[in-house]
């Protein structure tokens, strides 16, 4: 990773541990990566998650592919260089989520192994929980919620994940999600079995 541009800068740790943020909250929190093809089941999986994590008592938020693009991320584009620009942002802003003691869950194609690798690179062991949504690409096309698969195929988007750009699965991800193979709800009660088991959650 880059060292930062400035030279007369400090790191301020703070008072309040994490260890104090868990008690109170009574959840650990962390990062639920979610990555996959366009229409595999991101956001669908991420929204529904955040809503049972909700009515939980937990904190949790989304992070959308989308609705990054419009603010934090305006000024990127698609090409290798910004996409990999737009996952180390979003995983800086994950992991600040994370220390706050928010269990955040990203919906982002993420299409390179190095890009999410480096993101876990950043957080605390455990605290980085890859999903791969793994789905065939001619399921997302029939899907193709967006129309966004048939105007790739026209030539209207370049550099489409998946039709003209590459996507890299990831090879140890915590979890596999074969959307194509379960609902939408089955997804989400396997990530919710999986944050039970490694204690990010206390049993329902
Ligand atoms: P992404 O965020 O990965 O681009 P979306 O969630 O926007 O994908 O779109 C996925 C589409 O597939 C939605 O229309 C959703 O209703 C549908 N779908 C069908 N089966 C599933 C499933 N098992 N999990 C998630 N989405 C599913």
């Amino acid at each position: 990773m880059s060292a930062p541009k400035s030279e007369n800068i400090t790191w301020h740790a703070g008072v309040v541990t994490r260890a104090d943020r868990e008690e109170r909250c009574g959840y650990r929190s962390c990062t639920i990566w979610l990555t996959g093809l366009s229409a595999s089941g991101k956001s669908t999986i991420a929204v529904a998650l955040e809503r049972q994590l909700w009515d939980r008592g937990v904190h949790s938020y989304v992070l959308d592919g989308d609705n990054i693009r419009h603010g934090l991320n305006k000024d990127l584009g698609f090409s290798p260089a910004d996409r990999t620009e737009n996952i180390r942002r979003i995983g800086e802003v994950a992991k600040l989520f994370t220390d706050a003691g928010v269990i955040n869950i990203t919906a982002f194609i993420s299409p390179y192994r190095a890009d999410r690798d480096q993101v876990r690179a950043i957080m605390k062991d455990g605290e980085f929980i890859e999903v791969f949504v793994d789905c065939p690409v001619e399921v997302c096309e029939q899907r193709d919620p967006k129309g966004l698969y048939e105007k790739a195929r026209a030539g209207k988007i370049p550099e489409f994940t998946g039709i003209s750009a590459p996507y890299e699965a990831p090879l140890n991800p915590e979890l596999t999600l074969r959307t194509d193979q379960m609902s939408s709800e089955q997804a989400v009660e396997r990530i919710l079995g999986y944050l039970t088991e490694k204690g990010h959650l206390r049993p329902a």
